[in-house]
């Protein structure tokens, strides 16, 4: 039998789909890359996953794994050989439990991560990973790249949600790692090894996940601040004012927010573009005003001192909305604008005034025009530092002639200022040549030889990551 033929017979006909448009899978989220897949495959659950892995290591035919397609450094749609089979998860999409009393959830990989959220929330729970992309990217894509997102500050990335996986090996055998326990010392940590891999040692097809009680009130306040120096003083105030009340820090300077107003101009930015604005949020016990009197006082004191020039906190739940709503645009602005530079870059707070200034002027001095997109997780040190191209400049000349010396620049600046190349989004096959040029050489082998033991036919999403 032919490897179709197989698959077919695994899946069903009509899960297999070799045929017609597929651009849905085999072009990313940025469209950048644009791969050609031998088919695509769409099984229902874990066993047909591991039937799928198996036949295709026996056929030797490598594997894309593919959850909401929307990841951002063109991890998960094929090469352009057409010889990938393009294994897609989101038909595994069920809540398979919810237990309570251990404050546990186990859900399959495909489930998208808004509906896992509002599972928890129909229980008067939370799980609490929420990113722009939440209303189409799934779980499994959440582990495999360790995303991190809004609330990251409060209570860590997808690795610290995560207490357990279900995985198919690379060749197809089942490991059910499921657990609801919070210690687990009885030797080495798979879960941690399969979490951020990108899809390159086996396929994620369950995992069990963290829930938390959800606060009683949840205030959000826009503040504009003259620089993003003063940013990192309010969030050094915040921080010690709110303790592990604070949830969310993210910043974002002034053209992030004219592109949110060109793109859509329907939405209302909370304040006047001052040069940073800064979105907190505050979980509170009380849900009364006094719940909100800690950010009160941070915001007080921050305009006092001159560290804030204005500040407004949202008086309801659609004032929030929309305060969020605003930094959530902004990728999609930029997409809107045109292809751009992207640099998902991590310092430590302490440093990132200093790679800022260092950074900005040196892009200016050397590329004269071009806008410096700069937004983020500031409280987790985390900023989306996108470059795009002068206003005057042509695309797609500017990014073929420069995008790759402006990365070089950006990145040996985070060296140099003590950062990661990758904070969030992972390496994919954008990142790849930048990993090797900064990461340590042990760290890179060590890597390798974890690549080598896992997945020793190399069947698992070749050429990304390493
Ligand atoms: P995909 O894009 O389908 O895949 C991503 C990677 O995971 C690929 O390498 C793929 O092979 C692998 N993979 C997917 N599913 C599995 C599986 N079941 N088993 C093994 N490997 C698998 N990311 C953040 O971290 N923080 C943000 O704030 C954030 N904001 C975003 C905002 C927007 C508008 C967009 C478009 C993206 C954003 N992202 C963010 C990036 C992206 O949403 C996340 O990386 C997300 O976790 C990817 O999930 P996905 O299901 O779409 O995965
Ligand atoms: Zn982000």
């Amino acid at each position: 039998m032919s490897l179709l033929d197989e698959l077919r017979a695994v899946v069903g006909s009509d899960q297999v789909l070799a045929e017609g448009d597929l651009s849905a899978w085999e072009v990313d989220w940025r469209q950048r890359h644009r791969g050609r897949a031998l088919a695509v495959v769409r099984p229902a659950n874990t066993g047909e996953v591991a039937a799928v892995v198996r036949t295709c290591a026996r056929h030797g035919v490598t594997i894309v794994p593919q959850g909401g397609n929307t990841g951002l450094v063109g991890a998960s749609v094929p090469d352009d050989s057409g010889s990938q089979v393009l294994l897609s998860l989101v038909r595994l999409n069920r809540v398979r439990e919810i237990d309570a009393v251990n404050l546990t959830m186990t859900v399959d990989a495909g489930c998208v991560l808004q509906t896992v959220q509002q599972a928890a929330a129909d229980q008067r729970l939370l799980f609490p990973l929420s990113l722009g992309a939440e209303g189409s990217c799934t779980i499994g894509g959440n582990l495999a790249t360790n995303a991190g997102g809004t609330q990251v500050l409060r209570y860590g990335n997808a690795r610290e949600l995560c207490l357990g996986l279900e995985v198919v090996t690379a060749s197809g055998e089942l490991w059910n790692g499921l657990a609801g326990l919070r210690k687990d010392n009885s030797g080495y940590d798979l879960r941690d090894l399969y979490i951020g891999s990108e899809g390159t040692l086996g396929v994620i097809t369950a995992a069990t996940l963290k829930l938390y009680a959800q606060p009683a009130a949840v205030f959000n306040a826009w503040v504009a601040v003259p620089t993003l120096e003063a940013a990192v003083d309010l969030l050094s105030r915040a921080r010690i004012r709110l303790g592990n009340g604070l949830t969310g820090f993210e910043a974002m300077n002034a053209l992030s927010l004219s592109l949110v107003q060109r793109h859509f101009p329907e939405l209302r930015i909370p304040l006047p573009p001052g040069d940073w604005a800064v979105l907190i949020e505050q979980a509170a016990e009380d849900s009364s005003t006094a719940g909100r009197a800690p950010l009160e006082s941070v915001l007080e004191s921050a305009l006092s001192d001159g560290v804030a020039s204005d500040a407004v906190i949202a008086d309801n739940l659609s004032q929030a909305a929309a305060m969020w709503h605003v930094r959530e645009s902004i990728p999609l602005a930029q997409a809107q604008e045109g292809h751009n530079i992207k640099h998902d870059i991590a310092l430590p707070v302490s440093r990132i005034t200093a790679f800022v200034q260092h950074t900005d002027a040196a892009l200016v001095r050397a590329w004269p025009g071009v806008r410096l997109v700069n937004f983020g997780h500031l409280g987790d040190g985390n900023l989306h530092y996108n470059v795009q191209p002068p206003t005057q400049a042509n695309t797609a000349d500017f990014l073929r002639d420069h995008e790759a010396a402006v990365h070089e620049l950006v990145y040996d600046s985070v060296t140099a200022h003590g950062g990661t190349i990758s904070a969030e989004h992972g390496i994919g096959a954008d990142k790849r040549d930048a990993l090797v040029r900064h990461k340590s050489p042990v760290a890179l082998a060590l890597m390798r030889s974890i690549k080598a033991a896992l997945d020793p036919q190399g069947t698992m999403n070749p050429g990304r990551l390493l």
